[in-house]
Formats: C-alpha cells, sequence, structure tokens
C-alpha cells in the first residue's frame, strides 16, 4: 500500500468570520499558492482545513518553512494516510513512532472520527497504538505529553500525525485592504508593519529619508528591511519621500521640531493613503517610550489627520518588541547605524500640546506645501 504523506493546514480564527468565512479561506488559498509556487505542490480546501500534497517527499521542510511564514494559519500538520482499520493504523503509527524515537518522549495519542460507522470506537484506536508505544517502550503520557500523535479517520482513509507545528495566526493578508506604515530604519516600525500585516493588512510602506535625492534612500538598508518583510507576504508598495524643505523650515521651531515632524510624517502618510486606497496608517510608537510618545503629544501629532492611525506596540516595552523584532527577522537590519530623519531632533521637546499650538505652528512653516514639495520628489518601489 503507497504511504502517501502530505501536510494538512487548519486555519486560525477564520472561523469566527460568519458570513465572509469563504472569502477568507479563499485568500488564504491565494496567500498559500503564491508562496508555495516554487514547488507547486497539490493545494486543495477540503472541509475546514487545507491540504497540501508536495510533488516531492523532499519538498516538506520547504513547505513547513513557507507555511510558517502565512498569515491566517493556526498550524499544521505533516501527515501520512492509511486504510481506516486498527491494523492498518496500528502499524502505520507503530512505524512513525520508530523512525522519530529519540524526539517522542512521553507521548499523548488522540484520534477522531469524521465518520462513525467503522466497527472500532476512538478509544480502541488509542488503545491499540498505546500497546505498540509500550512495546517501543515509549511512556504514555495523556496530560503532561511531549509529542502528540493525531490520528483522524474518515469512511474511505486514516490519517496519522506526529509533529504538529503553531503556526503564525492572525488573518490572511489582503482580508483587511491595503494600509499605510511609517517604516523608519528603527526597530519599531518593522515590527508595527509585521503586525499590521497579521491583521490582514496589505502594506503601503512610506519612508522619510534625510537624502537630497530620494534615489541614495533605495540604496540603504531601509528596501533590505522591506525585503526581509516580505517575507510574510510579497506584495508592497514603498514610498521614499525626502524630509527635505521641512528640516530647513522646522528647525526654526526649536523645541517643537520633533512634534512637527511627527505631524508632517503623518500628513504624508494620509496623502499617500489618498492616492492608493488605504484606510488607515500605522506607526511603531509605543506609549510613553520617548517624549514624543505622551498621549498628549501622540495626539497632538494626528491632529487634523481624518483616518485612524494604529499603533500595534502601543502596550509593549523595548524589550518584547526586540525579541519579536528578532523572531521575525528584522532586528539585524534595524540596529545597522543608519542616519534617519528623527536623529536631526530637538532636545527638550515639549510634552504637553494643544491643538491651537499645533495648528499656528504647522500654519507658520507652511506645512502643506512642504508637503506637496517632498510629495513631489518621492520615489517608490512596489512588488
Ligand atoms: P522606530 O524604532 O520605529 O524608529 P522609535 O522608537 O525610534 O521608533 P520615533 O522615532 O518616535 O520612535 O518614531 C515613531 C514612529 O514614527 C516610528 O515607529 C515610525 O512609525 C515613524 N517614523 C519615525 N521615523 C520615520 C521615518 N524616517 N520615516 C517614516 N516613518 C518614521
Ligand atoms: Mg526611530
Amino acid at each position: 500500500m503507497r504511504r502517501e504523506k502530505f501536510i494538512v493546514v487548519h486555519f486560525g480564527e477564520l472561523w469566527l468570520r460568519g458570513r465572509n468565512r469563504n472569502d477568507y479561506v479563499k485568500a488564504l488559498l491565494r496567500n498559500i499558492n503564491e508562496r508555495l509556487r516554487p514547488l507547486s505542490p497539490s493545494i486543495e480546501r477540503s472541509y475546514d482545513r487545507i491540504l497540501i500534497v508536495p510533488k516531492k517527499e523532499k519538498d516538506i521542510p520547504l513547505i513547513k518553512e513557507g507555511l510558517s511564514r502565512v498569515f491566517g494559519i493556526s498550524n499544521y500538520k505533516v501527515s501520512y494516510s492509511t486504510r481506516p482499520t486498527i491494523a492498518s493504523i496500528s502499524s502505520l503509527a507503530e512505524r512513525l513512532m520508530k523512525e522519530n524515537r529519540k524526539e517522542i518522549g512521553s507521548l499523548r495519542v488522540e484520534a477522531h472520527r469524521s465518520y462513525k460507522l467503522h466497527r472500532f470506537m476512538s478509544d480502541d484506536i488509542v488503545k491499540a497504538v498505546l500497546k505498540r508505544a509500550e512495546k517501543l517502550k515509549i511512556k504514555a503520557s495523556p496530560k503532561d505529553y511531549d509529542t502528540e500523535m493525531g490520528i483522524g479517520v474518515t469512511k474511505d482513509h486514516a490519517y496519522v500525525s506526529m509533529e504538529r507545528s503553531d503556526a503564525l495566526r492572525g488573518l490572511p493578508v489582503g482580508t483587511s485592504g491595503r494600509g499605510v506604515v511609517l517604516l523608519s530604519g528603527g526597530i519599531d516600525s518593522p515590527v508595527a508593519a509585521w503586525y499590521a500585516m497579521k491583521r490582514g493588512i496589505v502594506p503601503i510602506y512610506v519612508h522619510i529619508h534625510p537624502f537630497a535625492k530620494s534615489s541614495e534612500a533605495l540604496s540603504s538598508k531601509i528596501p533590505r528591511i522591506i525585503d526581509i518583510l516580505s517575507e510574510y507576504h510579497p506584495h508592497y508598495r514603498a514610498y521614499f519621500v525626502p524630509a527635505g524643505m521641512f528640516q530647513i523650515k522646522a528647525a526654526k521651531t526649536g523645541r517643537y521640531e520633533l512634534i512637527l515632524l511627527k505631524a508632517f510624517m503623518l500628513r504624508i502618510a494620509e496623502r499617500i493613503a489618498e492616492n492608493e486606497g488605504a484606510k488607515v496608517i500605522f506607526t511603531g510608537e509605543s506609549l510613553g517610550q520617548v517624549a514624543s510618545q505622551t498621549p498628549h503629544n501622540l495626539l497632538a501629532a494626528e491632529l487634523g489627520i481624518n483616518m485612524p492611525v494604529l499603533r500595534p506596540l502601543i502596550g509593549m516595552d523595548k524589550e518584547e518588541i526586540i525579541a519579536i523584532a528578532k523572531r521575525i527577522g528584522t532586528y539585524d537590519e534595524s540596529i545597522k547605524e543608519y542616519m534617519d530623519v528623527c536623529s536631526i531632533n530637538a532636545r527638550n521637546p515639549p510634552t504637553q500640546m494643544n491643538a491651537e499650538l499645533m495648528k499656528r505652528l504647522k500654519e507658520e512653516i507652511g506645512l502643506e506645501k512642504i508637503v506637496d514639495n517632498a510629495l513631489s520628489k518621492a520615489k517608490t518601489i512596489e512588488r
């Protein structure tokens, strides 16, 4: 009998989305297809899971690697199929236990029948498999276990899986539309971009750079950071916008320069969002991390902006953010030296701002004109 090896993908929270569920599953299928395209496995939906049959068995690690970066997946399991009889199931289970003996540790066996008319119960399967485990001196432990063996039985097949990999969860990218991500060369905003994608957003990156020409920003580390983020979704557009005139005009405002810089960035983001059909802006701010990130100043910077400014990192501390940056792969680029526009910032920034003052300062420096000018000198890249 052919022992077929394949991967079962379980959705994340998609079951929550009642009516829209089919669209979400379609988006997930599309994203998985795109991610695994070079390996051209067969990918199909089967009820509330997706089955992936590799072209060659040696593709499996690559498929797992790909799936580990697709949002909207709860977990995936490498599985084997056999005939739906106790004898076939237990001999397949035994073979798998032998192959993986060193890694198993203590074992829990769980069986589930989707088709109930076989002449055995789930418990009978578990007992039969545990008997084989005992023979191999593998310790059974239903509560505190290292490995779980999952067995599923349908009318014509039985599936056995040994390893379950937890995935990223979240929503398939694309299901929440587009969002502008204000991306700096720092540690935080790439992590914020990742969280935006995790909630189904297709990112439109906006980076404000200090160079005379936008083409200089294209050879900085920023495109490399974007490239790393594109591991989690291949499509993006990125705008590189010069701070240019802003730096000259705002310098005159002294201690207000930094907060005006934030207002400038948000206005640029909003203008690009309007152009791109994006409905939301993301930043990497977290509350109280620096003087400009007090509640007052966060509000002052976004006065006059007519779309939500979301800050996925708002409640995280730096250590947590760093741990995530390392996990998602952006950290090493983020800590490389870079002359970000924020390095021009003022000493002793105000910790309280009000709407009147903000309005006056923006008019004084002619913010809208500076924005027009900066946008006219922007460069974009896309994939
Ligand atoms: P990060 O680590 O993301 O740079 P930070 O801790 O340095 O954040 P700030 O310098 O106050 O904090 O920046 C706050 C947010 O403003 C950033 O997370 C990013 O979203 C946005 N931002 C900062 N600098 C730039 C820039 N040069 N271009 C685009 N957005 C920026
Ligand atoms: Mg920064």
